[in-house]
């Protein structure tokens, strides 16, 4: 994708209106990357449905989704756009290369388009709000559709030099941004390989990339999409954060440990998003014993004193309306 060009907006800050060609290529990168693994899914239904798959095919989709997951919550999310750790050269290979499998789009675009929904969470500017089409049951189903998938199509992007400056000047990292698509391709041919190591024929390579690629992405990034969904509509609210942040656990066990929105917006520096070690942060746990390990260093959380503070000032803030004005 290019870097968006076209007029600043205005208010909020930092958003452009694309140009109408950079528009198309969005749209068309953004249909393909859903499309596609959305057909996949469906030939993989009609395999198990009618018993035509091997256990080699599960175990694809199953070390594949936590690939995917670990490039997505450790390498995208938590080290790229909150710097919650720091990590060597080898490490951050692996988790902007399985992050870059992830097809979520380019590293630079989903830094900044995150960055923004932190910036204007759940309100005017927030990316993918469910809360700002209206208080129906109607508006609310389709505010949740929208920040499911449909926001992906808009015409408004966050500017690169203010939500990302950071990568844009960081030699390393922008190369794992400008091999985006590279990674995706090696995304879906590593499982039709490990498949055909595997069976030994074209057919156990074909299931592979159906279970351990395409399906892994639909699956994996349907999950990740219920965090800016579900993850701001339904789930428990212990901290108040202006916005509609809730931890949902079972968006939290598919997504590891993204799920816990209301912590993360509480706490978004916090290499954990689960505040205690009860709450499922698979990601969270799996950087603690890292950390142990000296792979990576430098982990931000919050002390006691201030998850202490942040409760006392939950209790005495004023309660969240459910839901925003139409948007
Ligand atoms: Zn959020
Ligand atoms: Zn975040």
């Amino acid at each position: 994708m290019s870097t968006p060009t076209a007029q600043a907006l205005g208010r909020p800050g930092g958003i452009i209106r694309l140009d109408p060609v950079s528009l198309r290529a969005k749209r068309f990168a953004m249909l393909t990357t859903t499309t596609l693994p959305l057909l996949g899914t469906t030939a993989t239904a009609y395999l198990l449905a009618t018993g035509n798959y091997t256990r080699a095919d599960l175990g694809l989709f199953a070390g594949m989704y936590v690939v995917h997951g670990i490039g997505i919550t450790v390498g995208y999310h938590r080290y790229a756009s909150h710097k919650a750790f720091k990590s060597g050269p080898a490490f951050e290979a692996f988790i902007m290369i399985a992050g870059s499998m992830g097809a979520q789009g380019p590293l630079v675009w989903w830094v900044a388009t995150h960055r923004r929904h932190h910036r204007y969470s759940d309100r005017e500017g927030d990316p993918h709000s469910p809360n700002l089409h209206g208080r129906s049951l109607t508006q609310r189903l389709r505010g949740l559709w929208y920040a499911h998938m449909p926001w992906m199509l808009s015409d408004q992007e966050s500017r690169w030099s203010v939500f990302a400056p950071d990568l844009l000047s960081n030699r390393r990292l922008m190369y794992y941004h400008r091999t985006y698509a590279q990674w995706v391709c090696i995304g879906l041919a590593l499982p039709a390989l490990i498949g055909f190591a595997a069976g030994g024929t074209l057919k156990a390579a074909l299931t592979g990339v159906l279970f351990g690629g395409l399906t892994r992405i639909f699956v994996a990034n349907h999950a990740t999409w219920l965090v800016a969904s579900l993850s701001h509509a339904v789930g428990s609210r212990p901290f108040r954060n202006g916005d509609r942040s809730a931890n949902n656990w079972p968006v939290a066990l598919l997504t590891f440990g993204e799920g816990l929105q209301n912590n993360h917006h509480a706490f978004p520096g916090s290499y954990r998003h689960g505040v205690t070690w009860l709450e499922p942060d698979l990601s969270g746990w799996l950087l603690a014993v890292l950390g142990k390990l000296g792979i990576v260093t430098d982990l931000r959380e919050p002390t006691k004193e201030e998850i202490e503070k942040k409760r006392r000032q939950t209790l005495e803030a004023p309660p969240i309306p459910p839901t925003a004005g139409k948007g």
